[in-house]
């Protein structure tokens, strides 16, 4: 267990007394949000319970490896689905995140699972820790507390959830007993070389075509300490690619020595754009994608904002004052 002191018992409760179980990640979903799902998933179903999985977007391609995600559905919410009477959302810092209409909670308990420090609370049970490396560890936690050991399902969708969201281990939250849990998942069925092939091994080659144009799109400011990288709409449409096949270009960015903070922005569609920060200690990006409208944690956040290129970069710059400033 990696955090001992966490008050599951209202989870535990909620989930014994629940007809149907409905496990929803956010938008645009990451590795850790459909990590978690599917750890949550295995688990419930293995202790008997009714569980379906639905979420606004297609999980991306590099979870296609692990066991059930098929069994996720997306678009619009389904009857049998909308009749459950127990939501858990998993690594969404807001409602909004979820991509569905507040109504659709009105006559279900909601339980907000997330380690994101900029939730707003929006579940009727609220368990949010920004301790966590990873939402996918919190459900590891949970699963602890709810005696349910670990299957090669749960344990390779947490370890997925957790590789990523530290962006391999590198960041400071990774402590001895996240290692810990690793070595529990790989007992428990996790495969790592599958994990490491499908997630950091499997790209399109057209990426790479996207990749050129970022990486000539680069840009360094602030005397060194601030680093930019661009893709228009249009060459996406080019290569045929979309948002998710430009994920971990930023991590060039912020790999530049001296580089404090790193800034992809990618347009979604015609000017509304997607902003992604990526910071190195001390700095907090966390912060700055609040200040425009977003959210995040203090290494990695993100936003959307809206007009040309320059203006965009304009905003971003002055948000990005006070903490430069500092
Ligand atoms: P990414 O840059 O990979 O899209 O997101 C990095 C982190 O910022 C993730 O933890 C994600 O949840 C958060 N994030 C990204 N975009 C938004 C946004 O528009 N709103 C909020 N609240 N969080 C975001
Ligand atoms: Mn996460």
């Amino acid at each position: 267990m990696l955090y001992a002191d966490v008050s599951w018992q209202p989870v535990m409760d909620a989930v014994q007394q629940a007809k149907q179980i409905h496990i929803v990640a956010h938008v645009n979903p990451d590795a850790d949000t459909i990590g978690s799902q599917l750890a949550l998933y295995h688990a419930l179903k293995s202790m008997g319970k009714c569980v379906v999985m639905h979420n606004q977007d297609i999980a991306p391609y590099i979870c296609r490896y692990l066991p059930a995600v098929d069994d996720i559905t997306h678009g619009d919410v389904p009857s049998e689905i909308a009749a459950s009477d127990l939501v858990i959302a998993v690594d969404a810092g807001s409602m909004g995140r979820l991509g569905m209409e507040a109504s659709y909670f009105e006559d279900k308990i909601l339980i907000n699972i997330d380690h994101h420090a900029s939730n707003t609370l929006y579940g009727s049970i609220n368990v949010v820790d920004a301790r966590y490396c990873a939402t996918g560890a919190m459900i590891y936690d949970l699963l602890q507390h709810l005696n349910v050991p670990l299957n090669m399902g749960s344990a390779s969708a947490i370890y997925a959830a957790v590789l990523t969201d530290t962006a391999s281990f590198r960041l400071t939250c990774v402590d001895a007993d996240v290692h810990r849990m690793v070595a529990d998942l790989i007992d428990g069925g996790a495969d790592v070389g599958l994990a490491a092939q499908s997630i950091y091994q499997s790209h399109k080659p057209a990426r790479f075509e996207l990749l050129k144009h970022a990486l000539d799109s680069l840009n360094i400011s602030h005397n060194g300490r601030v680093a930019w990288i661009s893709l228009a709409h249009n060459l996406y449409e080019r290569t045929n690619l979309c948002g998710e096949d430009s994920e971990g270009f930023i991590d060039y960015a912020r790999s530049i020595e001296g580089v404090d903070i790193a800034v992809f922005i990618r347009e979604e569609k015609l000017q509304e754009w997607k902003v992604s920060f990526r910071a190195k200690a001390p700095c907090d990006v966390g912060v700055v994608a609040g200040m425009l409208g977003g959210g995040g944690h203090q290494y990695a956040a993100g936003c959307t904002l809206f007009g040309t290129l320059d203006e965009v970069q304009e905003k971003i710059k002055h948000a990005l004052v006070d903490m430069l400033n500092s």
